[in-house]
């Protein structure tokens, strides 16, 4: 089996120091997590950066690795597999896949932590303008009675004497085709090849504990329902106090009173009376900024209200467009603000009021319309407009 050059898979050079290993495997990590990059490829791809980092970031496998061995050996693979013989270890027995006698190494009881998903629930503006939030998790930490090590205080791990420190044991068995030997995890140690005797009583020897604490989040300007934050570093801490995964901030955002959004457009309705309409007026409405109270209480720019202006003569469903007073998109500008206008007939007239709109009828000739039939319904979409505009020709 070929193996691709792990330095050249996290792009590093063979004689990087493990900080530099560390950022380069960081940075490639946050561009290819699969919860942030949909492209299938990225996903192989980042299981490869996981198996070469996990290698490189541990000096011993780095030192197997370097001399030609092969660090991924049956790592694990041994473990509840059963007595009997696999097509590979046969395969792998008699080509030298896995020739008994080549240390492979132990595996590391430090390893790095999983990624941590979080959901939190915001309100629209909050969503639109950017909010700093307290938040509750509960993670792994590393243990601070033993730092990770697993070990009491004063203590410290063994060289396990059933394997010398190698991890792993080699098991002799007959089959049809000869003797085979290949190596298995040491069962004494677990393949760490060290065995701790005195486990620290806070951790229990795993080096990590969990705990709650409180993170300040600062979310962006522009998240919608779905949007993961990542917060580095803030995920669990791995087996012996290993370094721990990204913590995700999953944005949930709360359905507002007035306001629908749609990508970055706000949509509302403002109901005006038939007499506005047909006259004409200037109304002021509240923008979504109103939500956003500042929190010294004092002053601030934001505009807190808009004037929508309704022209006389304005029709049920009319909607007015207010560019960029939408919801601010992640990478810049900003959606608009759509109004419908919805025109309320009067209910229950008054006889004055009755008197007046018969005394407009007979005026207009309208007390015996007729009716008008018209094609499509009252809401058009865009195509609806386009045709009108054709028909009035
Ligand atoms: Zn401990
Ligand atoms: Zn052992």
């Amino acid at each position: 089996m070929s193996q691709p050059d792990l330095y050249a898979v996290l792009g590093v050079s063979r004689d990087a120091d493990a900080d530099t290993i560390k950022k380069a495997y960081r940075k490639l990590a946050r561009q290819l997590h699969p919860d942030v990059n949909p492209d299938p490829d990225a996903s192989a791809r980042f299981q490869e950066i996981g198996r070469a980092y996990e290698v490189l970031s541990d000096p011993q496998k780095r030192a197997a690795y370097d001399r030609g061995g092969d660090p991924f050996g049956g790592m694990g693979a041994g473990f509840g597999q059963g007595a009997g013989f696999s097509f590979t270890d046969i395969m792998d027995a008699f080509f030298g896949g896995q020739a008994a006698g080549q240390s492979r190494g132990p595996r590391p009881r430090t390893r790095r932590g999983q990624d941590a998903l979080i959901r939190l629930e915001i309100e629209l503006a909050e969503a639109a303008f950017g909010v700093t939030r307290e938040l509750k998790v509960d993670t792994a930490v590393v243990c601070s009675t033993c730092h990770g090590e697993g070990t009491s205080p004063g203590t410290h791990a063994q060289t396990c004497e059933t394997c010398r420190g190698a991890g792993e044991v080699a098991h002799v068995q007959r089959s049809f085709l000869g003797e085979i030997r290949t190596l298995r995890p040491c069962a004494a140690c677990r393949g760490f090849g060290t065995i701790i005797p005195d486990p620290c009583r806070e951790c229990s020897g795993d080096g990590r504990v969990r705990s709650r604490r409180t993170l300040t989040v600062k979310i962006p300007a522009g998240v919608d329902t779905g949007t993961r934050v990542q917060l580095a570093d803030e995920g669990e801490v791995g087996p012996g106090g290993g370094p721990p995964g990204d913590l995700y901030v999953e944005i949930h955002v709360a359905r507002h009173p007035v306001f629908t959004r749609q990508g970055n457009d706000l949509h509302c309705t403002v109901t005006v009376p038939m007499t506005a309409a047909a006259l004409g007026t200037t109304l002021e409405l509240p923008t979504l900024e109103a939500d956003v109270v500042p929190p010294d209480g004092g002053s601030t720019d934001l505009e807190t209200t808009f004037e929508l202006d309704v022209r006389p003569g304005t029709q049920s469903g009319t909607e007015q467009v207010l560019r960029g007073r939408g919801v601010p998109g992640l990478r810049g500008g900003r959606g608009d603000l759509v109004v419908t206008i919805a025109v309320e007939t009067p209910t229950r007239l008054g006889p004055r009021e009755e008197e007046l709109l018969r005394e407009l009828a007979a005026i207009r000739g309208e007390e015996q319309p007729s009716a008008k039939l018209k094609a499509g319904s009252p809401r058009k979409g865009a195509f609806g407009r386009l045709r009108d505009a054709f028909n009035a020709h």
